[in-house]
């Protein structure tokens, strides 16, 4: 199966590709916080605190209910939901400054097409280097999301020479021949044969990249 992303967005320079969630906005911190009013917090944890015992939304136990994932499925193609999201504090500061070592060619997230303009808005109102967006289209279900992104980002290497993502699931999803360099930003590091950075926050992403490509290209 070819991922035909191509014919839809054409990526105009060489560069990095960029991840959107838990990259640049905290939305499973926004969903958190909405869902414990909703559907419990018997816990009692802050919406932090949630976030760091289980990383994503869809692993808190007690928001597996049929309403609570219909809810989920609901903001993933809500275009006011997706205007408020929070920033990750300093990513729009540090992605410029990567943006000037290498160019960000696109960002490549698993949102719907739906809400490709809700997410520009996003990136343009908080300052972030404008790019083409690559977004899942709507044949692709929520359940294959990160087999379509890594098939994606194989795709387009090495046009796309590499990429920032916290997610470890999209990168399992690689095939063992990619060959690009991946910066995980995620607390917790991954280890596999492919070229993986594991930064824990952005000064490191920023350093990490820096290290890598300065030389390559200027
Ligand atoms: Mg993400």
């Amino acid at each position: 199966m070819k991922s035909d992303t191509r014919s839809l967005v054409q990526i105009n320079e060489t560069g990095l590709g960029v991840d959107i969630d838990e990259t640049l906005s905290w939305t499973v911190g926004r969903w958190a916080k909405e869902m414990q009013k909703l559907f419990g917090n018997p816990e009692n944890l802050s919406a932090k605190e949630i976030v760091d015992k289980y990383s994503y939304t869809q692993n808190v136990p007690y928001w597996q209910s049929e309403k609570a994932l219909k809810w989920m499925e609901e903001k993933r193609n809500s275009t006011k939901f997706q205007k408020e999201l929070p920033l990750i504090e300093n990513s729009n500061h540090f992605l410029n400054k990567i943006n000037e070592i290498i160019p960000i060619a696109a960002y490549i997230t698993i949102r719907p097409e739906l809400v490709r303009a809700a997410t520009r808005d996003w990136l343009q109102k908080n300052g972030f280097p404008m790019a083409p967006i690559i977004c899942r289209p709507d044949k692709v279900p929520t359940k294959d999301a990160n087999k379509w992104k890594a098939q994606v980002i194989e795709e387009l290497y090495p046009k796309i020479v590499g990429f920032i993502d916290d997610s470890s699931s999209v990168i399992e999803s690689l095939s063992k021949n990619y060959k690009g360099t991946i910066f995980h930003y995620n607390k917790t590091p991954i280890k596999t044969k492919l070229k993986v950075v594991n930064c824990k926050d952005w000064e490191t992403i920023y350093e990490e990249v820096r290290k890598f490509f300065e030389k390559k290209y200027k």
